[in-house]
């Protein structure tokens, strides 16, 4: 299964924004969006690009595929499946990238960052709807449920993501029961309930040249 391994506060700073990839680092003063906020590299500081209509489609890209943790196959594959779907294609991708699994898991409250999310469903401290779920590319559906395993409950990572999660609140499309360690999906995501600063149509418009 191929992923990015290369730091993720780069990802933030070509982007020019926080993508929220580390957790609770990222709401402290130690983010590096904080202190360089300028892309990476040798010329990243003063240097200032005019972009073109290609580039600025092409960064709102690049910054989804980073925020959600997608690689390009990955999501070219998910783009032709909103596509297919009936309503606003760039809705429907936002839609789908939401109920992946990895995601769901974060959303909930398990994790702290989608990328602590994809490796604890990774190493199987997730069940889904009662089974193994290790894959976190996976859609979960309504009235899905998505459980941390028995044998995982003391697990410090998911303990600390659960406690920050009862303090900042989880997101109105999942139900969670902290005390049982489930949540449940109990609609699919909504436009506005998907807070992100995303500009989906430059998405769509990418991809229909
Ligand atoms: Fe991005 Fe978080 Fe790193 Fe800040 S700390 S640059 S938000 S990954």
């Amino acid at each position: 299964m191929a992923r990015y391994l290369g730091s993720v506060c780069r990802l933030c700073r070509r982007e020019g924004m926080k993508l929220f990839l580390k957790g609770d680092r990222c709401y402290t003063d130690k983010c590096a969006i904080e202190k360089r906020n300028y892309p990476p590299g040798a010329h990243g500081a003063g240097y200032r690009q005019k972009q073109s209509e290609y580039g600025i489609q092409l960064r709102e890209k690049q910054k989804v595929k980073r925020l959600y943790g997608v690689l390009e196959k990955q999501f070219r594959r998910l783009f032709a499946e909103a596509s297919r779907k009936k309503g606003i294609t760039g809705e429907n991708l936002l839609r789908l990238l939401e109920r992946r699994l990895d995601n769901v898991v974060y959303r909930m409250g398990f994790a702290s960052s989608r990328n602590e999310a994809r490796q604890i469903v990774c190493h199987g401290h997730i069940l889904l709807n009662e089974g193994k779920a290790d894959i976190p590319s996976m859609l979960v559906k309504v009235n899905d449920i998505v459980s941390v395993r028995e044998k995982s409950r003391k697990n410090t990572q998911i303990k600390s993501a659960m406690d920050a999660a009862l303090r900042k609140g989880t997101t109105g499309w999942v139900e969670v029961n902290m005390d049982k360690f489930t949540g449940k999906i109990v609609a699919e995501p909504n436009r506005e309930e998907i807070t992100l600063p995303i500009q989906e149509q430059l998405i769509v418009e990418l991809y229909s040249r």
